[in-house]
């Protein structure tokens, strides 16, 4: 996939001790506090990639999250799919998105990513014409998959990250209860060892 698709970014290229965290479909009042804190307790910023909806209904906790130091990418308005979804619609509804992020900051940088890593090449195309870079990944911590357990997660996300790793993780109410259970005992494996973790 990865050598297939150059033109997306699925890890950072560095030799240095460095993980990109991110966190996808945001900002929620039942979660998204949580996660600021536990970043905040290891000194660690993360990319937040937001479902405009959810910044529209939840403007504060937005705020939060930019006042906090991290970054925050677009997920589309309404975490729509590419496979199933026109090429104009698509494009109508991330731009949607972006004007909702653009009431609250002015980004030098515009960051997209795709709801469920569906996209095709004509939109992935579009995208970079408007100025958007598109972030993969190169680590899924799947925290979102009711059949595998916190402990699991921890443990492959820990042995498929490595130097300049992009790893997916979720601020929505399918991953909370896990992810507050590993999310701690991840940074602390890295940051133990001697990992930063950045935004993009
Ligand atoms: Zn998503």
């Amino acid at each position: 996939m990865q050598s297939l698709f150059p033109s997306l970014i699925w890890k950072i290229n560095t030799s240095e001790k460095v993980i990109y965290p991110t966190f996808d479909d945001g900002p929620i009042p039942e979660l998204s506090p949580q996660i600021l804190e536990i970043l905040n307790k290891f000194d660690a910023k993360a990319t937040f990639f937001c479902v405009g909806d959810n910044i529209r209904k939840h403007p504060e906790i937005f705020q939060a999250i930019i006042a906090d130091g991290h970054s925050v990418g677009n997920h589309t308005f309404n975490h729509l799919k590419a496979w199933k979804t026109k090429g104009k619609k698509y494009l109508d509804n991330v731009h949607l998105c972006q004007q909702e992020i653009a009431k609250h900051m002015h980004q030098e940088k515009m960051l997209f990513r795709f709801p469920y890593g569906q996209f095709n090449l004509r939109i992935a195309r579009q995208l970079k014409k408007n100025g958007f870079d598109l972030i993969m990944w190169d680590v899924l911590s799947k925290d979102y998959n009711p059949s595998i357990s916190a402990k699991k997660i921890l443990k492959k996300s820990i042995q498929n990250s490595q130097n300049g790793s992009i790893i997916v993780f979720h601020d929505n109410l399918k991953a909370k209860d896990k992810i507050l259970q590993f999310l701690p005992l991840y940074l602390k494996h890295f940051s133990d060892i001697g990992y930063k973790f950045k935004k993009l």
